[in-house]
């Protein structure tokens, strides 16, 4: 029995049930219960930077509860490639006054032992309406991340794998179509069409899968080029309707617009979000793509008339694999990666991407990317 419920059955006089409360600490509860969580909890000064760290926050940084642990010093155990990230988001956090969430690894000063953490937190402001103080909790998520790096692991080992008898089958199925060209043999060149489409659908999810192992260990890398996203737009259709002859795609072809990013990743981006406009919208419904450019910015949009999504949905979509759960979209095989992955491509070339969509209207997905040289590596 927790103590709040002892002391409510408590059977004696009223004076004894004050005692014991004073005893407890109700008032306490929140901190017990952190406590017995062994999660840690921090303070940093709005004004003054000044960093609190309880005795929880410096045993995961490896220091003995009674030194100090200033903000500075704390920064230092992080592992230096994930460093200016975190102070990048918690100085983003502070000034726009945005939730405040990062995993990270962190070598412990003394011991050295590598742990991650799990850092989340808010600013808080005080009576007056000023903001007073950026704080929040830390938890060891170590053995979930070691999983979690295992898994990404095996999944990367056997997308590999299986990419490359799949590129083999691949150069003999084009090496049989043109032999059966030649023989003008139109059975033989129907079924290595199908088999064809089928051999592409099957390495465009091992190279999702490929590239969600990639990013989730930080090793892709972005070639960086100047193109015409014009240009890559047209590809991308042709390259879905390869696939999909369900949909008719309206783009209404613009001047050639340069931008500097990574011609085969926006080109992924582009295709992930046209399979998906077809994928979740009816046969013979239009799907519209349309390029605009200003001054230093060009914006990308995907419209369907689809089954569009509920506001819940749209706040989780890009979140690696969450699929929309209802009646409509059971039968719809998915694994909740690609729009994930655009948006981790979209965010490291320093754009953003979003959806506006209603329930039964269809969906619109935009992307924005600078036009100058921006983009960084994965
Ligand atoms: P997948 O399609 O493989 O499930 P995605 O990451 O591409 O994975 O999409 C995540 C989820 O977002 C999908 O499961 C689907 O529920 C929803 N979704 C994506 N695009 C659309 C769209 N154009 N219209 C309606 N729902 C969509």
């Amino acid at each position: 029995m927790d103590k709040t419920e002892e002391i409510d059955h408590f059977s004696g006089t009223e004076q004894e049930r004050e005692e014991v409360i004073q005893h407890y600490h109700i008032l306490d509860l929140p901190r017990l219960a952190i406590e017995a969580a062994n999660v840690g909890t921090w303070i940093i000064d709005e004004a003054t930077r000044v960093f609190i760290a309880s005795h929880r926050v410096k045993e995961l940084f490896g220091y003995g509860p009674e030194e100090d642990l200033s903000f500075e010093v704390a920064m230092k155990q992080i592992q230096e490639k994930y460093r200016t990230k975190v102070i990048a988001g918690i100085d983003e956090a502070i000034s726009k006054d945005l939730p405040y969430h990062m995993d990270y690894p962190v070598t412990g000063f003394h011991d050295q032992k590598l742990r991650w953490v799990k850092a989340v937190g808010g600013l808080y402001k005080d009576p007056e309406g000023k903001f007073s103080h950026f704080s929040g909790v830390m938890m060891d998520i170590t053995d979930q991340k070691e999983k979690e790096l295992r898994k990404n692991k095996f999944i990367g080992m056997v997308s590999h794998e299986l990419k490359t008898p799949l590129t083999t089958l691949k150069a003999y199925v084009q090496m049989l179509h043109v032999w059966a060209k030649k023989r003008k043999d139109s059975f033989t060149i129907g079924t290595l069409t199908k088999v064809e489409k089928q051999v592409k659908k099957m390495s465009s999810m091992i190279n999702g899968f490929l590239n969600l192992s990639q990013v989730e260990s930080g090793k892709i890398q972005l070639l960086v080029q100047d193109f015409d996203i014009c240009e890559v737009i047209r590809e991308a259709i042709e390259e879905t309707s390869l696939l999909n002859s369900t949909h008719i795609i309206a783009f209404s072809t613009c001047d050639p617009v340069i931008i500097n990013a990574d011609r085969d990743k926006i080109e992924q981006v582009i295709i992930n979000l046209l399979s998906n406009a077809i994928k979740y919208s009816p046969k013979g419904t239009p799907v519209i793509i349309n390029c605009e450019a200003t001054n230093d910015t060009v914006a990308v949009s995907v419209k369907d008339e689809g089954m569009g999504m509920k506001k819940k949905d749209i706040k989780k979509l890009f979140e690696r694999y969450y699929r929309v759960e209802s009646k409509d979209t059971e039968k719809i095989p998915g694994f909740g990666i690609g729009l994930y992955l655009c948006s981790e491509i979209i965010k490291h070339h320093h754009g953003q991407i979003w959806v506006e969509s209603k329930p039964g209207e269809g969906s619109t997905f935009f992307f924005r990317l600078p036009l100058q040289k921006q983009a960084t590596d994965l």
